[in-house]
């Protein structure tokens, strides 16, 4: 007799279906885009509320003075890191927040980004949560893809799809999505890293402020119903 499925297995079913139909129209999406992972670190902090595009100038900047490491970045003067990443906007809080990070990093593990790799996950994630300027969805981006640790990005395009196809709630908060997501899925963090950069690759371009589920790769899942919300 075949296994009864659980609904659990339903859900796990139905997202990697979603996931296989996003691969098949947007192909892997290679992210996150960064020759390192102190960059990954430094560009999660600088994109919150900024555009890529304004990030990469930052970067490029940074680079320029050779200050992508915790040690160089921790080393320049005030002015000159805030100068440096001035195109990513709100450039003295987020001066605030990369030398918080990097003195946190140098502080407990001598600035190597490779130590997050092997630190028990839960208590590592607490600790970046307490570095100042570091929210969950940063902390997240960190350990995903500047450590390859099994912690799934549950952002607002994450919450968007899922909620218009009924199967999480609208008003779900980060960490329950998280949670249902990391729950649901195998733990694995090359899936999560494609899939959160699919979901946003969809968010962008069909399931915006307002969906246009018309040539959307995830439209056969509505299964007839007009989206949620
Ligand atoms: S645009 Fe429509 S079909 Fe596409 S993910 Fe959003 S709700 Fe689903």
């Amino acid at each position: 007799m075949a296994p009864v499925k659980t609904p659990q297995d339903l859900v796990k079913r139905r997202l990697l279906r979603l996931y296989g139909a996003l691969v098949a129209r947007h192909g892997p999406q290679g992210w996150w885009p960064a020759r390192s992972p102190f960059e990954v670190a430094v560009g999660a902090i600088l994109t919150q509320h900024t555009a890529w595009t304004s990030v990469e100038r930052a970067i490029a900047n940074l680079s320029g003075d050779r200050a992508l490491t915790a040690a160089r970045l921790a080393a320049l003067a005030t002015p000159r890191l805030e100068g440096l990443i001035r195109p990513a906007g709100t450039y003295r809080l987020k001066a605030r927040r990369l030398r918080a990070f990097a003195a946190w990093l140098l502080a407990r593990f001598q600035g190597r980004m490779a130590a997050l790799e092997r630190e028990p996950l839960a208590a590592l994630r607490r600790e970046l949560l307490a570095v100042p300027g570091i929210g969950p969805e940063t902390a997240d981006s960190i350990l995903l893809y500047g450590a390859g640790r099994p912690v799934f990005v549950a952002d607002v395009y994450s919450r968007r799809v899922l909620a218009r196809h009924r199967i999480v709630p609208q008003r779900i908060g980060y960490e329950e999505l998280r949670g249902f997501l990391e729950s649901h899925l195998p733990g694995d963090p090359r899936l999560f890293n494609e899939l959160h950069a699919l979901l946003v690759a969809v968010g962008k371009s069909h399931c915006r402020t307002r969906p246009r589920c018309d040539g959307c790769p995830l439209r056969w899942d509505l299964r007839g119903r007009p989206p949620r919300g």
